[in-house]
């Protein structure tokens, strides 16, 4: 089934407000298993909005407009789309008490002609009561064609979706959607993309489609069945493959766990503890790390030693490293984790030292020149990058790279 999303809203068109509205819904009916080919932005004119409409309605078999079901004059979706239709309008007592109601407990307003607007409904429309607010959600059923409308405000929309639009949806189809995400981090996208490629070209079901992330790749393998344990049976052996191919890389196979999570549940399970050393990410490392809940468990301490007397106090960095190689060098990203995991007592300690810029490269050390280490057991790992990017990114991509330096580390020594 095809689906189709019309936005309603001037606002939108001049670039006041973000169509997250549009985002939300097109999410959803992927994983509803609806496709979607069209997503149309129009403003308050009732032509061209008439026009979107009928448009929507000749190519979709599904049309979900949001916005323009307030009670002012320029609020003109459910009259528009009542005339697309043919139907004619006519007044819903039951939201015509809805809309009393809703003003009885509302300190604020005041109830004024043009709300009764908003209980005139197209004859024959289910209509969806909106708990946190006063324009009901409508469905029009004709030639074969669903149209739903939904008021503008996320507030009011995403509930109304979420509790009856969802339902109303997934009951025309006669398929489950069921995902799930491979999450890869250390390769790029077109790497993943070619290790896949046979996987990606010969799958219909499931499906198989990558997803580019800061410094990591998601691989969301879809099947559709019409149960459950059905397309959980499709999808395991194609999740089994891609684990497979891309070994180590594959940190997690569960939608809700991000990479530091995966961090911290690897040094929970091996029972370690871990320090940061970090000079360009400020401190970033450890506050993914402690994002995680549970992370006072492995995490001990973090440094932020931005100066060059700081990488000596507290990483007891020599003054000579500092002076021979720099600030920015695979000796002193070394000396920062042996350094941090001594003063720490801890297992492991990783270090993060570059040029996030946009000033101070040269030719030898360009911006985005970045050396990690991670010391475990006395033993040191350093790794040279060379990022692309505004500072920003720089740092972003570190940070994810100094994460899964961790990560590698403890599965290199311990699976
Ligand atoms: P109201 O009763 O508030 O007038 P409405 O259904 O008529 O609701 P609009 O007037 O089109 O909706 O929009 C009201 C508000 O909803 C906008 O000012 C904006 O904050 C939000 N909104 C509308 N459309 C979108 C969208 N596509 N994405 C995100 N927010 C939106
Ligand atoms: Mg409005």
């Amino acid at each position: 089934m095809t689906v189709e999303v019309i936005s309603v809203g001037t606002e939108l068109l001049l670039g006041n407000i973000v169509n997250t509205n549009a985002r939300f819904l097109a999410e959803k009916c992927a994983l509803l298993g609806l496709t979607m080919y069209n997503q149309v932005v129009v403003g308050d004119n009732e032509e061209r909005l008439k026009d979107a409409v009928y448009t929507a309605v000749g190519r979709s078999d599904i049309v979900i407009l949001t916005g323009g079901l307030g009670p002012t004059e320029d609020d003109l979706t459910k009259e528009t789309c009542a005339k697309v239709m043919e139907t004619a309008l006519v007044e819903d007592p039951h939201t015509k008490e809805r809309i009393q109601e809703y003003f009885k407990n509302s300190t604020f307003k005041k109830i004024t002609d043009n709300n009764w607007k908003q209980a005139m409904v197209p004859q024959g429309a289910m209509v969806l009561d909106n708990d946190n607010g006063t324009a009901p959600g409508l469905i029009i059923e004709k030639y074969g064609k669903h149209l739903i409308l939904l008021p503008g405000p996320p507030g009011e929309m995403i509930p109304l979706f979420n509790g009856q639009v969802e339902p109303y949806l997934a009951k025309m189809r006669p398929e489950l959607i069921v995902s799930k995400m491979v999450k890869i981090c250390g390769i790029g996208e077109s790497q993943v993309e070619d290790r896949l490629l046979d996987l990606i070209d010969s799958q219909t079901n499931p499906t198989i489609a990558t997803y580019a992330k800061t410094g990591e790749v998601h691989v969301r393998v879809t099947a559709s069945a019409p149960d459950r344990e059905t397309a959980d049976k499709l999808i395991r052996p194609v999740v089994k493959e891609i684990k497979k191919r891309l070994g180590i890389c594959v940190y997690s196979t569960k939608d809700e766990e991000t990479l530091e999570m995966a961090v911290v549940r690897l040094l929970k399970k091996y029972e370690l503890t871990v320090a940061t050393a970090e000079s360009c990410t400020g401190g970033l490392v450890a506050g993914r790390i402690v994002n995680v809940p549970g992370a006072s468990d492995v995490f001990r301490e973090g440094f932020v030693t931005y100066s060059n007397k700081a990488k000596r106090k507290h990483l007891d960095v020599s003054k000579n490293t500092l002076k021979k190689y720099g600030a920015v060098s695979k000796e002193t990203a070394k000396e920062m984790a042996i350094g941090g995991a001594f003063a720490t007592d801890s297992d492991l300690c990783v270090a993060i030292t570059g040029l996030a810029g946009p000033d101070g490269g040269t030719e030898e050390k360009p911006v985005g020149l970045v050396y990690m280490a991670c010391c475990l057991g006395g033993k040191v790992t350093v790794e040279k990058y060379q990022f692309k990017g505004n500072r920003q990114k720089i740092r972003e991509q570190s940070v994810v790279r100094a994460l899964d330096l961790v990560r590698r580390t403890i599965l290199e020594n311990y699976s």
